[in-house]
């Protein structure tokens, strides 16, 4: 048996299967990574995306913002494969739900649920439960959240108000002000996806981390954890990550090649 099919069959066994996913999964789609060689914080000023500055500057971030997301999110970014590779898992009841470090809504969008429709309730973005589960442990640009009331709305319509100057654009029901819901530079990850993202790899089966280079943490944990718990770990990327020698399967390919090629393998 070759490691795609074995890998494949830890897949289609396991009662719980959970992905971890990371910048690597979207630099396919040309959403350059935060950190690294070519990483975004090497061009802009991470004090700017403090959530301090939000509080003293909200103008200002809002600005800036704008200009960081037209670098990060060009009009023509879409899922790739890799993303369409875990969606068709989910659909098919053989992922359980994906763990993202990505504020890029990608995997939603894959998924078919795009995140960032009016009046999300909270409730619903890290706690719902189902095939297409999806836990944001940064956020999602996608959407915006009022500091005041904590409402959530798409963040299309604030950063078109920001853009034709009204700086920063406010909450419409309680004037506070917007911010991407995101994690910023001194915030805390939101507990509530923190502890589904603890609860989901402790009880998986498998744990497949694709494109995470597993550096930052609580994510970096997150496969000892499931490990720990006795999940088969897969691990694809294309450079070395901690866990790779705790990891039953390795593969060091491209997640737009590897992970078609499993999906395939799992669903044949
Ligand atoms: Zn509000």
């Amino acid at each position: 048996m070759d490691d795609v099919t074995a890998a494949a069959e830890a897949l289609r066994m396991a009662s719980t299967a959970v992905a971890l996913t990371g910048a690597g999964i979207s630099a396919p789609s040309g959403v350059p990574p935060f950190r690294g060689e070519e990483g975004i914080w090497n061009e802009y000023d991470p004090d700017a995306f403090h959530a301090r500055r939000v509080r003293r500057d909200p103008g200002g971030f809002w600005e800036d913002w704008l200009d960081l997301r037209a670098d990060l999110f060009d009009a023509e970014v879409a899922p790739n494969p890799a993303h369409h590779a875990l969606a068709d898992l989910s659909d098919a009841g053989r992922l359980d739900a994906v763990v993202t470090q990505n504020i890029d809504g990608l995997h939603q969008e894959a998924a078919g649920s795009v995140a960032g429709s009016d009046d999300i309730e909270s409730a619903d973005l890290a706690t719902d439960a189902g095939a297409d589960e999806v836990v944001e442990l940064h956020g999602n640009g996608r959407r915006a959240v009022c500091r005041d009331c904590g409402r959530t709305v798409s963040a299309e319509e604030p950063r078109e108000r920001a853009r034709a100057g009204e700086l920063p654009p406010r909450c419409e029901s309680c004037d506070g002000v917007l911010e991407p819901d995101a994690v910023l530079f001194g915030e805390r990850l939101p507990a509530d996806a923190l502890a589904r993202a603890e609860r989901l790899a402790e009880d998986s089966e498998a744990f497949l981390v694709a494109g995470s280079s597993l550096t930052v943490e609580p994510a970096a944990s997150l496969p000892t954890r499931a490990a720990r718990g006795g999940a088969t770990l897969l691990v694809v990327d294309l450079k070395p990550t901690p866990v790779d020698s705790r990891a039953d399967y390795v593969f060091r390919e491209d997640v737009t090649d590897a992970l078609p090629a499993l999906r395939d393998a799992v669903l044949e």
